[in-house]
């Protein structure tokens, strides 16, 4: 996203908007984990309650909506959002009236009967199939109930969902807190960073994060690659690295991005010392072994497999982030849920945030795993941004356009 699309959005933010007694549609994410019809982990509500708390303070009249699970376009008690009904007016401190069907005459007589600072919360978008299908005509319905939009859920913008993108160009739209907050912590991170730029990436394979590669590559001076997925870069190298996680049909791949970056004056820096073991479990016994040497006798055998990334690899990889002055972070450097496979991980988290803490570094970190990874470290809050988006903060890693982002920048105001 440019700099000017960022102002356009920093202007379309809540706080800027005249909300007395107007109907605001708020989309937020209330997906939260769910066991035996009791909520596991109430933080996406309360993060989501802080926009919708502000908007009825300021007398508005605000309509919650969101999706949860994957219902594929039919009701399913299970996936019923009327179960987090209470535990949103307990986080906003206000009572929030639970609507059984998010479009029709009833949720439209409820909203033409809200009073100011009233708070409405509407079942599940996707008990219908036209929230997944993007249609207009289920995006139309949704925009009877309200006057203004709000979209507060970025971890759902890379989805093309009818209250995501039709339904913002239907009315005039703002960014939520959290997704104003959000964008601008990406776009410090990768758009308009204060270099050097280091990427560190790791996680399983390359196959999932082909894109995020080949647009960091582009973007970064330095790429860290750990985990599983430098497996397959070892090998591209000629490295015979046993029985260790591998696409082998991604070798070309990555013989590629490893070129591109030349080109492109990124330097990658890939594991020369490695944790070695035989068995994929905690505690398993393991060595670690230098990748310099050409000693036959020192090779990876047949049925050990790479599990972590040794401590020249970590030293190198320090150096590179006390060049940077930001820092992007996805995946594990190694099978991080596993001790003692988790040291790479955890000494190099660690050692972002202290560099956080004491030089400015500006980290960001996302996607998939790593904020677990990152609690294994126990430095979560010490980075700059963690986001906590898995699929729509890795499309922004590959540089992809968000259409819920683009459909607030584009509506009907
Ligand atoms: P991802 O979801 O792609 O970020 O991958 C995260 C997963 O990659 C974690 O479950 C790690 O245990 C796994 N992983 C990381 N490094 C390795 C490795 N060297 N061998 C096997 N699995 C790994």
């Amino acid at each position: 996203m440019s700099s000017l699309s960022l102002s356009r959005l920093q202007s379309r933010q809540i706080d800027r908007l005249g909300a007395v007694s107007r109907r605001v549609f708020f989309r937020a994410d209330l997906n939260v984990p769910m066991m035996d019809g009791g909520i596991t982990d109430t933080t996406r509500i309360d993060r989501c309650g802080e926009g919708i708390r502000m908007l009825a303070e300021k007398g508005a009249r605000v309509i919650v909506a969101s999706h949860f699970g994957r219902p594929r376009g039919k009701r399913v008690e299970a996936m019923s959002l009327a179960p987090i009904a209470d535990a949103l007016a307990k986080s906003i401190g206000r009572p929030v009236r639970f609507v059984s069907d998010c479009i029709g005459s009833e949720a439209e007589n409820v909203a033409l009967s809200m009073a100011d600072g009233d708070v409405i919360l509407l079942e599940n978008l996707r008990f219908h199939p036209g929230e997944e299908q993007g249609d207009a005509d289920f995006a139309a319905s949704l925009a009877r109930l309200a006057e203004i939009y709000v979209n507060d859920a970025f971890s759902t913008s890379h989805r093309n969902h009818a209250s995501m993108q039709a339904l913002a160009r239907l009315l005039p739209a703002y960014a939520g807190p959290l997704m104003a907050g959000e964008l601008a912590a990406l776009a410090a991170a990768l758009e308009e960073p204060q270099r050097p730029l280091v990427a560190l990436v790791g996680g399983a394979k390359v196959s999932t994060k082909l894109d995020v590669l080949s647009h960091l590559v582009e973007k970064v001076d330095s790429l860290i690659v750990g985990g599983g997925m430098a497996n397959t870069f070892l090998l591209a190298r000629g490295v015979a690295i046993g029985s260790s996680l591998v696409e082998a049909d991604m070798t070309d791949k990555a013989a590629a991005i490893s070129r591109r970056a030349g080109e492109a004056g990124c330097s990658i820096i890939l594991p020369d010392d490695v944790v070695l073991a035989r068995e994929f479990a905690a505690g398993a016994a393991c060595r670690t072994l230098s990748l310099n040497t050409t000693e036959k006798a020192d090779a990876i055998s047949d049925d050990e497999m790479i599990l972590d990334a040794g401590p020249s690899t970590i030293e190198r990889a320090k150096a590179a982030i006390d060049t940077a002055r930001t820092l992007i972070w996805n995946g594990p450097m190694g099978a991080f849920e596993l001790e003692p496979f988790d040291a790479a991980t955890v000494a190099l988290a660690r050692h972002v945030a202290e560099r956080t803490r004491t030089n400015g570094l500006i980290s960001v970190a996302g996607g998939g795993d790593t904020v677990s990874a990152l609690n294994t470290a126990g430095v979560e809050g010490d980075f700059h941004y963690v986001s906590t988006a898995g699929g729509a903060f890795l499309e922004w890693m590959e540089g992809k356009t968000l259409p819920g982002v683009a459909a607030l920048l584009d509506d009907a105001s």
